[in-house]
């Protein structure tokens, strides 16, 4: 029986009982409840990888203009940048997490982790974590695993839907796997991988969902860039071991309760926060009108 991912105290108990890594309990999970193989699930990893990686490079290379037009080419502008704002690196992980979350927004292929709006997150922080440390791959696939252990407390415990628990629960939670994957990646022990889903979680909390005209490009986008920055900045923390204080199941038990207690208009609904500004409802009425311009007339459906 492998261990169900119920909360982060019984996944460090059941590695502490069973001698394993935090990986091995997701791969005996994942083998368990999914009917796949070892090896099925290293190569799903592999190629999920390979799929964020592309998402990097087509972000930075081909046009990127979603229908819109809200998304023009920020993640090309970002890395072309001549000054970097702390250094040649945060440039860089910024403008992979806009560059794969772009092409989602431009309705190319990426990997939802955990989800679609979240796309650019593990990207950006992957990407830029093995370039900089020299991680090797069956490191970065550990790393997956881990975040998918992470995700799984997040959804069973709060949410990680913007239309459940508003953008706290979908970029929160991708910030958190990927701050978890870091400090594993780096050496860090359980408890340092824990702290920094927790410090990551406190820094996300009561964020609102709440996309322009409905569509997942603006606050969005940007909000993959920062929530990339918070994995960083909360790794960097919880390496460092400086506590949390409160404990990350904690943590996730109050953003389950922000979530809970936030009003509609702010859970994906696009009727409040910047959807409801009079520039982000004037988008939204040009967006419609562009929809409605785009449907076949009768004429040319009979
Ligand atoms: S604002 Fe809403 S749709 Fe956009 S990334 Fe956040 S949760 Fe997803």
């Amino acid at each position: 029986m492998s261990f169900l991912f119920e909360d982060f105290r019984g996944w460090k108990e059941y590695c502490s009982e069973n001698n394993q890594e935090l990986f091995e309990a997701v791969l005996e999970y994942e083998v368990e409840q999914k009917q796949r193989t070892e090896e099925e699930i290293w190569t799903g990893l592999e190629a999920a990888y390979q799929v964020m990686k592309e998402a990097v490079q087509t972000g930075l290379s081909e046009d990127m203009i979603s229908r819109s037009g809200m998304i023009n080419n920020g993640a090309k502008k970002v890395h072309a940048y001549p000054t970097p704002v702390l250094s040649k690196e945060f440039q860089l992980l910024i403008s992979r997490a806009l560059a794969a979350k772009e092409v989602n927004s431009c309705m190319g292929r990426v990997v939802a982790a955990p989800t679609a709006g979240a796309s650019g997150i593990l990207p950006g922080v992957m990407v830029t974590l093995q370039e900089l440390h020299d991680v090797p791959d069956k490191k970065i696939m550990e790393g997956l695993l881990i975040g998918a252990g992470i995700a799984l407390i997040m959804e069973k415990r709060a949410s990680i839907a913007g239309a459940v628990g508003g953008c706290q629960a979908e970029t929160g939670s991708a910030a958190a796997m990927g701050a978890g994957a870091i400090v594993y990646c780096l050496g860090g022990n359980v408890d340092q991988v824990f702290n920094a889903v927790a410090i990551t979680i406190q820094c996300m909390l009561g964020l609102v969902c709440d996309p322009v005209a409905g569509l997942v490009e603006v606050p969005c986008v940007v909000r993959n860039a920062s929530a990339a920055a918070i994995a960083n900045s909360s790794a960097q923390i919880a390496l460092a071991d400086v506590s949390a204080v409160i404990p990350v199941d904690e943590c996730v038990e109050a953003m389950g309760e922000v979530g809970q207690s936030m009003e509609t208009r702010y859970k994906e609904t696009a009727l409040g926060g910047l959807a409801a500004t009079t520039t982000g409802k004037a988008i939204s009425n040009r967006v419609l009108i562009q929809d409605i311009e785009m449907l076949p007339d009768e004429d040319s459906i009979s």
